[in-house]
């Protein structure tokens, strides 16, 4: 009895130890007594899916570029403002390059490729890394639309040494746009900065068109069923949004309406040094935005500071809000 007594009394003090300590760890928390783990820098891979209509739209993240204040033309009024403003964000310019897939249920149409390795210097790219976790391969993209042919739009489509990252695809272009970066001799004549994004268009459709793969529109010829073509010209000479309607929903993809959203909404007359045509961009971008807000049209900018890059507008003041898609794990956002 008295050896029990002991063991009993050793028991309910260890019994006791044991409660204590897991009501220290309990309250400081379930890892406080280990190491400290490494920090981790990476995030999850980068899409986000919803529905408009039958359709499933999948942004797809190509990673994130900083916007220099430099590339912005307005008032200086306006600029010295966006100066202040970085002064107290510094993240005010910051944009995200995204890249749009639809799946219409018979075909897997992709807008827009991101840049692959033609921009960025290793910032951007990431495109064809978050189609492969969106659960498709580059080999079953149907179509490829391209709004415009910038390098951060286009980019993904081909690999540096001239091979197609979307094997089977049909790329479909504006014919003003084709004609223009590839034309030899309007690159000859074109400002020494502006060659590069000669280079790398010329050599980013050289294997779609050796494959019959490229195909150009000029006007509002069906490419789709239940897609428009909305010519959007000023950022370049053939830019071109494309919109998709299913069950009386749509959905436009809208190319580079907009670089600097934090300042282009409330200033829709600042242009950015892209821009091929100031005047025409700028009033492209003054129509597009007036048109929808009146409209129930969902909008996907590849170029926006809030991934997954979709949303709808509102009129704001003398300008524009931006009324960002919220993230939520039911893909038909119900
Ligand atoms: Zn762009």
């Amino acid at each position: 009895m008295k050896s029990q007594g002991n063991v009993l009394k050793k028991t309910s003090t260890r019994l006791a130890a044991a409660l204590l300590g897991a009501l220290v760890s309990f309250i400081a928390g379930p890892h406080a007594a280990l190491a400290a783990s490494p920090q981790h820098h990476g995030q999850a891979p980068g899409f986000y899916r919803l529905k408009v209509g039958d359709l499933e739209v999948t942004a797809l993240y190509d990673g994130t570029g900083v916007f220099d204040a430099h590339w912005l033309n307005g008032t200086k009024a306006t600029m010295d403002g966006v100066v202040k403003g970085l002064h107290e964000d510094p993240h005010k310019l910051d944009v995200v390059d995204a890249g749009f897939l639809v799946n219409t249920g018979k075909q897997l149409i992709l807008v827009d490729a991101g840049a692959g390795t033609w921009w960025g210097g290793g910032a951007l790219g990431r495109l064809e890394g978050s189609l492969r976790s969106a659960g498709y391969t580059p080999e079953e993209v149907d179509i490829v639309l391209v709004t415009h042919l910038h390098s951060d739009h286009a980019g993904g489509l081909a690999t540096q040494d001239g091979k197609r990252v979307f094997p089977n695809a049909d790329v479909y272009v504006a014919k003003a746009e084709s004609d223009f970066w590839l034309s030899p001799e309007i690159a000859a004549k074109a400002p020494k900065d502006a060659q590069p994004f000669f280079q790398s268009a010329q050599a980013i459709a050289a294997p779609y068109i050796k494959a019959g793969k490229w195909h150009t529109f000029t006007g509002s010829e069906p490419i789709l069923d239940g897609m428009q073509l909305v010519p959007l010209p000023g950022h370049t000479p053939g830019h071109t949004g494309y919109e998709f309607s299913s069950k009386g929903q749509k959905i436009l993809f809208w190319g580079d309406i907009v670089h600097a959203q934090r300042v282009q909404f409330q200033h829709p007359e600042v242009t950015a040094i892209f821009d091929i045509d100031q005047a025409a961009a700028a009033a492209t971008r003054h129509q597009s935005l007036l048109k929808l807000t009146h409209e129930d049209v969902l909008i996907a900018m590849p170029h926006s500071s809030i991934f997954p890059n979709l949303g709808r507008l509102r009129k704001e003041g003398s300008g524009y809000s931006w009324v960002p898609v919220v993230f939520t794990d039911q893909w038909d956002g119900k």
